[in-house]
């Protein structure tokens, strides 16, 4: 899982100009079995949202993921992730937001520094809504959230989803890329789209590399209820050792995204459930009452991974596969699902030229558009973990006045207001923006 195991490389690069090349343990001779036009590893979010807008535009998509459907994914796992407003268009223009059985919207973020058990720090950030307009973004909780995009998919005609298997291996063919599935069924495809998440093994096998490291640091994971409401405010405190995010859920709950020094992480992870509650609502303070862990705890090791391409001949990669982030911010699935509408734009938009929807020209558009995103995204939430997740007294001074600055200043609190929110960066694809594809 960490940053260190995915440089192990062994591809050899493919061969564009149609000729058989060797990729990894790839073979030599291909029976190609059936064509579809964009052939998707992972169907997680990214991979089913690209699956879905480019299905519902026409395209044959086929999704290949390990995980088998079994039909008791309704289980609540206790993880809950903030959807931004341009991401929630996209669900809904796609049609899976009106599956979605019920989300939290944020009216508020109060960002506020401070240590465990004392009073939050007098300086702090407000990220209301401005005017009215959209809250700031949506609690979603992610099982909901993943079976209303399978739902949905299996909805679009021409849309194939492969479950319990995984490519083992691919080859160029004249025009396309062959891949043979752990079924023994071979797909070839003008375009392959690796959506694995972090340790994507096709962007290992197309020798891309990624840069990045592990933060130390674990993001630990639990839904409580609280006794007063939390009118749909987010609270997140920057405590030495990491951020405390209280995101609102429906009804009095809450879920914590408390990052904390591996080390600690470790302890806390071991402490039986009423010590575990009492370190909880140490971190909690007062202000919602008294809480109560509604389920055991789970934890993440966070790290920082960016991939330095996000495409090779004929493939590309999306979502985690493509770059990992701090969740301090709340973006990496919104990031992902970015992705998925640029690069559905990119792809869409060749066919309709009569371009070959594979070649590197949508490809190139693709990557020009989305690098940039996660990057700044990445060197955000960097800054923010270097400058919080320390307890040296000047830098505590430092990050007090700089949250007071911040809150001061209030077209850089916008701006960021509306990065996060991913209406700042550039010109976004028509999804984002709501608009048919
Ligand atoms: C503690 C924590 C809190 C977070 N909170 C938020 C938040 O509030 N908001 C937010 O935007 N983001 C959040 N994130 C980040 C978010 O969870 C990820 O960015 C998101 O899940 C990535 O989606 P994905 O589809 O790219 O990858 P994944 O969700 O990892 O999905 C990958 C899919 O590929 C499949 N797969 C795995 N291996 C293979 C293979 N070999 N072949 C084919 N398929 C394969 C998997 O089964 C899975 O279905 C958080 C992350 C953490 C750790």
């Amino acid at each position: 899982m960490s940053s260190a195991c995915l440089n192990d490389r062994h591809a050899t690069g493919l061969d564009e100009t149609g000729g058989l090349a060797h990729i990894g343990r790839m073979t030599t001779t291909l029976e190609t079995g059936p064509e579809t036009e964009v052939l998707i590893s992972g169907g997680g979010f990214a991979g089913l949202a690209l699956a879905i807008a480019l299905g519902r535009a026409g395209l044959a998509v086929a999704v290949v993921e390990p995980a088998r459907a079994t039909g008791t994914e309704s289980a609540f796992d206790g993880r809950v992730s903030s959807i931004a407003p341009d991401v929630r268009r996209m669900l809904t223009g796609l049609g899976v937001w009106a599956r979605i059985p019920e989300s939290q919207s944020v009216s508020d973020i109060v960002v506020s520094g401070g240590t465990v058990g004392g009073a939050a720090s007098p300086f702090f950030l407000h990220f209301e809504r401005e005017d009215g307009g959209a809250p700031p973004f949506d609690m979603v909780e992610n099982r909901f959230l993943q079976a209303a995009l399978r739902a949905t998919a299996l909805d679009v005609p021409g849309l194939r989803l492969i479950d319990g298997a995984r490519i083992t291996e691919v080859a160029t063919i004249p025009g396309r890329i062959a891949a043979t599935l752990s079924t023994g069924e071979t797909i070839a495809a003008p375009l392959l789209v690796a959506a694995e998440g972090r340790d994507s093994p096709l962007r290992d096998r197309f020798g891309i590399k990624t840069a990045g490291w592990s933060y130390g640091q674990w993001g630990i994971v639990c839904t409580v209820a609280h006794e007063r409401p939390h009118e749909g405010v987010a609270q997140e405190y920057f405590l030495p050792s990491g951020s405390f995010a209280i995101l609102p859920m429906t009804g009095n709950r809450a879920s914590l995204v408390w990052t904390e020094r591996e080390d600690l992480a470790k302890a806390v992870m071991a402490l039986d459930a009423a010590d575990f509650a009492a370190e909880v609502a140490r971190r909690f303070t007062d202000y919602l009452g008294a809480v109560t862990p509604l389920a055991a705890p789970s934890a993440w090791p966070l790290a920082l991974q960016l991939a330095r391409d996000y495409i090779a001949p004929r493939f590309a990669l999306i979502g985690d596969a493509a770059h990992v982030v701090h969740p301090l911010a709340g973006q990496g699935l919104n990031l992902g699902l970015r992705d998925a509408a640029a690069l559905a734009e990119a792809v869409v938009d060749a066919g309709r030229l009569g371009l070959d929807i594979g070649g590197m020209a949508p490809l190139e558009a693709y990557q020009r558009r989305r690098r940039i995103d996660a990057t700044l995204m990445a060197g955000m939430t960097e800054g923010l973990n270097r400058l919080f997740s320390n307890d040296a007294a000047p830098l505590r001074a430092v990050r007090e006045a700089g949250l007071g600055l911040v809150n001061a200043v209030t077209p850089l609190r916008r701006f960021l207001a509306r990065a996060a929110g991913g209406t700042e960066l550039g010109e976004a694809p028509r999804l984002l923006k709501g608009e048919a594809l």
